[in-house]
């Protein structure tokens, strides 16, 4: 089985992930993509997130309708902060024949190696790395060791400049975010207040 790995804050999802997901499943021929929210970014252990729980909620909201996409909550049932390679070789030990492949856009792949344990990560795991509007993808590959550039498949996707942050500063000064995340992701956010603080 070959399964796609996509951790993120996801706060909201949208269809930058969405569609970056999509296109990974069809380069690398994935059967399955599992979409992992992470209780506390490693990198953003300072910063207030939404509480884990809506983040998975509209995880599964967003991706309902295919069917191989999926939502893991194990990094959220971990607690403390969340490590990638800890999720991912705990799900080599749930799939220990799988072919693994972890899902991320050009502007992660550029710290990736002060990730903890990249080593690991890229021993278990291809990289699939999507392109991003205003992160070259080419910059990132030049600057990476080439134990870690070996194990990339550049995913060309179609460029969508949508963030999350864009998103949640829409919401907080009352403009629109139609058709940048699915609709019940937006009466999601509606209906539970979010983001109206800063
Ligand atoms: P924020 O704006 O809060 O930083 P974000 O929109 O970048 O959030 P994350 O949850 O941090 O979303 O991203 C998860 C993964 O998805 C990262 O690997 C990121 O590179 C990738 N990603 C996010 N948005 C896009 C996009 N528009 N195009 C391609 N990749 C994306």
């Amino acid at each position: 089985m070959r399964i796609g790995l996509f951790g993120g804050t996801f706060d909201p999802v949208h269809y930058g992930h969405l569609r970056l997901a999509e296109e990974a499943r069809e380069t690398a021929q994935l059967e399955r993509v599992l979409f992992i929210p992470a209780r506390v970014s490693p990198f953003r252990t300072a910063e207030s997130r939404s509480a884990p729980e809506h983040r998975l909620e509209m995880l599964r909201l967003a991706t309902q309708d295919n069917p191989a996409f999926e939502v893991s909550d194990i990094e959220i049932q971990r607690g403390g902060v969340s490590y990638t390679a800890d999720t991912v070789l705990a799900i080599r030990s749930l799939y220990p024949n799988a072919e693994l492949f972890l899902i991320l856009g050009a502007d992660s792949l550029r710290g990736f190696p002060y990730w903890y344990a990249p080593e690991v990560i890229a021993r278990e795991c291809t990289l699939l790395v999507g392109t991003r509007p205003e992160y070259d993808l080419e910059e990132a590959l030049a600057n990476l060791p080439e134990p870690f550039r070996a194990r990339v498949q550049p995913v060309p996707m179609t460029p969508l400049g949508i963030s999350a942050t864009e998103i949640r500063a829409r919401v907080r000064t009352g403009r629109s975010i139609r058709y940048l995340t699915p609709p019940n992701v937006i009466e999601y956010i509606i209906r539970h207040r979010l983001y109206l603080e800063p």
